[in-house]
């Protein structure tokens, strides 16, 4: 499909991109990676009137250790994070998104400011405790991962607002697993699983998981963490934690998996990927 007639803009700097999101109408869209946007555009599910493309804008670039974990430019290509074996969860499940193509273009930003339930890395950013810096009209401020998604593609992101870093916990101490479910391997997650465990003496310390395409957004599996944490970490408890996964949540069914069907993948995934964090 061809999309609806649009205005291209490449801005040179945040600044810019601010005021021509300003200036346009108020459905103006900055332009990432594409990989998201441009689809929904061909469907004629999105017709921006004004692109502002953020491909020219410096210093958003690249990866950098700050205050005990990584700051990540917002347009930090999913290949370049792949790349980084450093950010632990993140490069794992960053390299198992879609093909090289997609790897080559696709931003942490644009991802994480387009809010996908089926997205890999929103979820690792959920499980992960990150925190969003994002530029308006009135300055800068922070989102943390519990207050940025809000819906079906919908984030705490203002439409004249860019994201311009990500910052990622470094994680110490932290075990992790990330477990995707795909009929093909560069398909988007029919359901995945982060799990992070940080453990004492065998005693699970701490737990978070991230649920991927569970819902109309990225989750955390309350109950699972509940169910763990201060716990002995055996298979059994791992087993009875991953059970619970579920409890509460209403996946919506598609083509490739029913509802049931897609519970079903989370208890498993669940239990693969504690026992993978778990060390
Ligand atoms: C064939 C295919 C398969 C894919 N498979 C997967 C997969 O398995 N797993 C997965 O996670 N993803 C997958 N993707 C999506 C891919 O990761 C996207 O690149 C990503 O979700 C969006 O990043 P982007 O940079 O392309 O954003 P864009 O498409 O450019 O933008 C997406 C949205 O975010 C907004 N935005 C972008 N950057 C910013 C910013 N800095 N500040 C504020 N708003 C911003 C845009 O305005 C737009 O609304 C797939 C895409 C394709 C085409």
């Amino acid at each position: 499909m061809i999309p609806a007639e649009f205005e291209y803009q490449a801005a040179e700097s945040v600044d810019e991109a601010i005021s021509l999101l300003g200036q346009g109408d108020s459905d103006a869209k900055l332009l990432a990676g594409g990989h998201s946007l441009l689809p929904l555009m061909k469907l004629r599910l999105a017709a921006p009137s004004l692109l502002i493309s953020l491909g020219k804008v410096q210093g958003l670039n690249g990866v950098q250790r700050a205050n005990g974990g990584f700051s990540i430019g917002a347009m930090t290509r999913h290949a370049e994070l792949a790349a980084e074996s450093d950010l632990g969860v993140t490069a794992h499940a960053a390299g198992l998104i879609a093909d090289q193509q997609v790897r080559n273009r696709g931003t942490i930003g644009g991802s994480i400011a387009h809010g996908d339930a089926a997205g890999d890395l929103p979820t690792v950013f959920l499980a992960a405790e990150g925190t969003v810096t994002a530029q308006g009209p009135n300055g800068e401020r922070q989102i943390q991962a519990t207050d940025m998604f809000k819906g079906f593609l919908t984030t705490d992101v203002g439409a004249d607002e860019v994201v311009t870093s990500v910052y990622m916990p470094a994680l110490e101490g932290y075990g992790w697993g990330y477990e995707k479910f795909t009929r093909r391997a560069e398909d988007w997650a029919m359901v995945g699983v982060c799990a992070l465990v940080k453990s004492s003496g065998g005693t699970c310390e701490d737990v978070r998981v991230g649920l991927t395409h569970m819902g109309i957004m990225p989750l955390r599996a309350g109950a699972t963490e509940e169910a763990l944490k201060g716990q002995s970490l055996s298979p059994e408890s791992i087993a009875n934690a991953a059970d619970q996964v579920a409890e509460g949540l209403n996946p919506p069914g598609d083509l490739n998996a029913s509802p049931e069907y897609k519970k079903h993948l989370a208890r498993v995934l669940t239990r693969r990927a504690l026992t993978a964090a778990a060390g």
